[in-house]
């Protein structure tokens, strides 16, 4: 160590920069300071050169491309080793030039002689790229039209003018950024209209009630991320909606008519009854007065009869009314028995807004309600909750192999055997696409862990069929005992963190968190 002190350190290190003409940068400035100071020179890491000279390094080939990327994820890093080695190796990869060791001279204009194929092709594929691209961008910006055909005609010209091509690049990209925000705007705008009248819909209701667990779906459903699935999950669940509200307003109608006419009827039968009643006393008054002025036995007879005769006939208009009156009652009767059986339908149909169609299981809205009781009975009686998250592994290649609808034939199965083997106090729940969440009650975390590996045997004893082929699923799972004071979403996101580390550790496997 230098027994020097700072100051003519300084001194000495700027007097060396001028003997040794060195131009007096820092870096230049730091490392003759350190010398003269006897400190070990650690020079410091040059990311922004190296960064330029990887971004100037040409990708001819695939191999080049990978030790490119390598190469910046090295200089991201500070890693001198991987820099060197991601160096040597991109040296391997240098496209075929039939011999010729010496560079091409790189072109001013048109494309590069030495590599035509490749250039031609890379053009072929950035033409392409723009022409996929423009769908998602729509056609309302003309002028954005005219500029990708100008620009994709332009990269399919033989001979295409390099600085002619980076000036249509430079305006498209220019371009394609405005027309990008304005998309998702558009989008994001779209989507809040149709959460307005998802809002609205539950205003229109008859009964309120109901209709709130199916709109709770439909804007669950229809949050972010949208894909083209869920926005189909969406639509069908409004049809089911919609038609299931016009049916029960039909209905509602035509109980409320025919209770309007049966009233109306009953109150004609009233006065039907008041008129004949009010006519028999005259008719019997009459008689009474009759009867009063006769003087002999003879001249009452004809009265008697007439008396027997009127109360006969009102007689048996009262049991006419009284019979019409039954019938209305047994009506009015039935067609409330009715309503109830609707009510109970719709009812019905809002327990299942609770669940995921396919699976069976609880969907999301359901989980968060099974959470809460769960977390108030923990509360109450003190007991271990258990929350296990469980993801199918490598299900996109499943998809991808033998196609969508096994893979929900695979989703629904995974659920059935899990209901087999689950307790009936658990609960299963869909939480995401492949992603299972189990409530386990009164269960301690090795216990939880334990229920996880049987469900994971289980699945290897009962295979899931996709035609004659046996496919076996596994998935990788985190468990989590809730602890005091901790939120149900708090101990699901431990139990997804103990997922991921099971599915970084190689797979198929159930992790404590
Ligand atoms: P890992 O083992 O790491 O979990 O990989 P993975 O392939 O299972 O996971 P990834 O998240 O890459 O893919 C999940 C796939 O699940 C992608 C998506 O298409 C599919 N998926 C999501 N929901 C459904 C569904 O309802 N039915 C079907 N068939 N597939 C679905
Ligand atoms: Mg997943
Ligand atoms: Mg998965």
């Amino acid at each position: 160590m230098s027994e020097k002190k700072p100051f003519e350190i300084a001194r000495e290190t700027l007097k060396q920069l001028t003997l040794q003409k060195l131009p007096p940068t820092p870096a230049n400035y730091m490392a003759l300071y350190n010398e003269i100071a006897g400190v070990p020179v650690i020079a410091p890491f040059p990311v922004d050169i190296l960064r330029d000279i990887s971004k100037s390094l040409p990708v001819k080939t695939p191999g080049q491309q990978k030790q490119r990327g390598l190469l910046d994820y090295a200089i991201d890093r500070l890693n001198w080793d991987g820099v060197k080695t991601a160096l040597i190796a991109y040296g391997s990869f240098a496209p075929l030039t039939g011999g010729d060791d010496a560079p091409a001279p790189a072109p001013k204009t048109g494309l590069n002689a030495s590599a035509p194929a490749l250039t031609t092709e890379f053009l072929e594929q950035l033409g392409k790229l723009i022409e996929y691209t423009q769908p998602a961008l729509g056609t309302d910006d003309e002028r954005f039209g005219e500029l990708s055909k100008s620009l994709t005609t332009a990269l399919r010209q033989s001979g295409a003018d390099i600085l002619n091509l980076k000036g249509l690049l430079l305006s498209y990209s220019d371009r394609v950024s405005f027309v990008a925000e304005d998309q998702a705007e558009i989008k994001k705008v779209l989507l809040k209209l149709l959460h307005l009248v998802f809002e609205n819909i539950a205003d229109l209701s008859l009964d309120e009630q109901w209709l709130k667990g199916q709109m709770d779906a439909l804007m669950e459903a229809s949050s972010p991320p949208l894909t083209l699935r869920r926005l189909d999950d969406v639509e069908s669940r409004l049809k089911d909606v919609i038609f299931k509200q016009k049916n029960a307003k039909e209905h509602a109608m035509q109980a409320q008519n025919e209770m309007r006419t049966m009233l109306a009827a009953f109150i004609d039968r009233l006065s039907d009854m008041a008129k004949s009643t009010g006519s028999f006393h005259e008719k019997l008054e009459e008689n009474a007065r009759q009867i009063e002025q006769a003087k002999t036995l003879l001249e009452i007879a004809p009265v008697l009869k007439e008396v027997i005769g009127a109360t006969r006939t009102m007689a048996s208009q009262s049991k006419t009314s009284g019979d019409e009156l039954q019938t209305m009652r047994d009506r009015a009767i039935q067609t409330d028995a009715e309503l109830v059986k609707l009510h109970q339908e719709l009812d019905r149909v809002s327990t299942l807004a609770r669940h995921d169609p396919l699976t069976g299981a609880l969907n999301r809205k359901g989980l968060e309600e099974a959470v809460e009781r769960e977390i108030s009975s923990v509360r109450r009686k003190d007991t271990p909750l258990c929350m296990a998250l469980l993801d199918i592994d490598n299900f996109k290649k499943l998809n991808d192999t033998l196609g969508h609808a096994t893979g929900d034939g695979a989703l629904a199965h995974l659920a059935k055997v899990a209901r087999e083997c689950m307790r009936p106090q658990d609960t299963l729940a869909r939480y995401g696409g492949e992603e299972f969440v189990i409530l386990l009650p009164d269960t301690p975390l090795e216990k939880g862990i334990e229920a996880m590996t049987r469900l994971q045997r289980e699945l290897t004893k009962k295979f899931f069929l996709a035609g004659a082929e046996k496919i076996l699923i596994t998935f990788s799972a985190g468990v989590a005992q809730l602890i005091p004071d901790e939120t149900g979403g708090d101990a699901i996101k431990r139990a997804d963190k103990a997922m991921y580390l099971a599915k970084r550790a190689g797979k198929n496997r159930v992790l404590g968190a």
